[in-house]
């Protein structure tokens, strides 16, 4: 297999690179350069302008408003966006719910739902979790019930939803049938944010940012044209959608750069008389992990690889994701470990240290999630243990 990148993948990285030069406000381009926090307007700006010039949804086919670009291509626009800390685009309507209408969708769901989640008139939201149904999602309990009269009542509770507070509408995990085995009675539903008896309640993380809500059903009217697929069969929906989930947290261009910071800030820190960087412990910590990242983003290409010859991510998707998890958090401890006392606040006021480093606990905070979202890294062992290694259920 040969992973080196053609000329003409060479010269196509030259051009993502000039576009974000040229195509980011500045404003937006000093946040990025402190990796700080994009605000929701901000998200929607950059989408707004990715859009314009085609590379909104390049995972998308072009009839359907994709760009017409190969895999290695899609993989080199997701690297450079990383690499040049571009706000990273909510993922709810383009990644997940998009492809699974594009899949599973009615022609009328298509049209209806498509060109807003590629233009950013229409945000969504993702409702699996509850509060007893996580890593055991097949047991959650939101019911939705057949009025007769051509929808469904929904009522029950979702939880962690990530900006349901800026969402128009969430993708839900409904149950349709309480008598069936768990994942038989289980329904793919689209509901509208505004419908009266769905409520979003925002609450604070420890950081102090509004990023969660929960969200309530309580008897809210969903017409039956909003069901994906068949009725009781979204567990398959359920599932197809976790695995594009997954291979987005690989992150390979937002580790390295990452690591690059680290080595600024250890350049940047002395200890006894000397930069950080040339302590050869300190050295030997930042070549580990730069080994590990080399050899996540050899399995990334041979993943690309393997879906520009037609396989789709399988369960390999779950070794990108723990590997992917676990170095980000890896490339934030070193950068903790660089700024020494610095680092013991949730957040530095500007002015108090140098201006890369004012983000960088309160990153190192929110990346201990990477490990937890998208289905924990234990759950990945298991899925691992099963359907690579096939070892036998417990
Ligand atoms: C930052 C963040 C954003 C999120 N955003 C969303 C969102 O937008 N929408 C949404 O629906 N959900 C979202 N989630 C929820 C997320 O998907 C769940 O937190 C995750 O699936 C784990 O479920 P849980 O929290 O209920 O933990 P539990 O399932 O209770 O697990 C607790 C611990 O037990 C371990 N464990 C459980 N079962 C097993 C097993 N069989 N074998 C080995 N170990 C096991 C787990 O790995 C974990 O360490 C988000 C979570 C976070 C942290």
């Amino acid at each position: 297999m040969d992973l080196s990148f053609s000329p003409e993948h060479l010269a196509f990285r030259e051009e993502v690179r000039t576009f974000i030069a040229s195509a980011m406000p500045p404003h937006l381009k000093e946040k990025a350069a402190a990796d700080s926090h994009f605000e929701h307007d901000e998200v929607m700006e950059w989408h707004k302008i990715l859009h314009q010039k085609g590379w909104v949804a390049p995972h998308w086919p072009t009839e359907v408003g994709g760009a017409p670009l190969d895999v290695t291509s899609r993989f080199i626009l997701t690297e450079e966006l990383e690499l040049a800390g571009a706000p990273g685009l909510s993922p709810f309507g383009l990644v997940m719910v998009g492809p699974l209408l594009i899949q599973f969708g009615t022609p009328e769901q298509k049209k209806r739902f498509l060109p807003k989640i590629l233009s950013g008139e229409e945000v969504w939201c993702q409702g699996y979790s509850e509060p007893n149904a996580g890593s055991d999602l097949a047991s959650l309990k939101t019911r939705a019930e057949d009025d007769g009269k051509g929808n469904f009542i929904v009522t029950g509770q979702k939880t962690w939803t990530t900006y349901a507070q800026y969402a128009d509408w969430i993708f839900c995990l409904v149950r349709t049938d309480g008598s069936a085995k768990k994942q038989a009675g289980i329904s793919f539903l689209l509901i509208d944010l505004k419908t009266p008896g769905v409520t979003v309640k925002p609450f604070l993380t420890s950081g102090g940012t509004p990023a969660f809500s929960e969200t309530f059903f309580e008897g809210a009217v969903v017409p039956k044209e909003n069901l994906v697929g068949p009725l009781n069969g979204g567990w398959t929906l359920a599932k197809a959608l976790l695995g594009h989930e997954r291979t987005l947290i690989a992150a390979v261009g937002a580790s390295t750069r990452a690591i690059r910071k680290v080595k600024r800030i250890a350049a940047r820190t002395q200890k006894d008389g000397q930069p950080l960087l040339d302590d050869p412990l300190f050295r030997a910590k930042i070549a580990r992990l730069e080994i590990k990242l080399r050899g996540l983003q050899m399995a990334n290409y041979r993943a690309i690889a393997g879906a520009q010859l037609g396989r789709a991510p399988g369960p390999e998707a779950s070794i990108l994701k723990i590997r992917g998890s676990e170095i980000q958090q890896q490339a934030y401890e070193l950068a903790m470990e660089a700024m020494g006392l610095a680092s013991l606040t949730w957040f530095n006021e500007p002015g108090v240290v140098h201006p890369e480093e004012q983000w960088v606990p309160s990153l190192f905070n929110y990346l201990r999630a990477t490990t937890i979202y998208g289905g924990t890294n234990e759950i990945q062992k298991n899925i691992i243990a099963k359907l690579i290694l096939g070892l036998p259920e417990r």
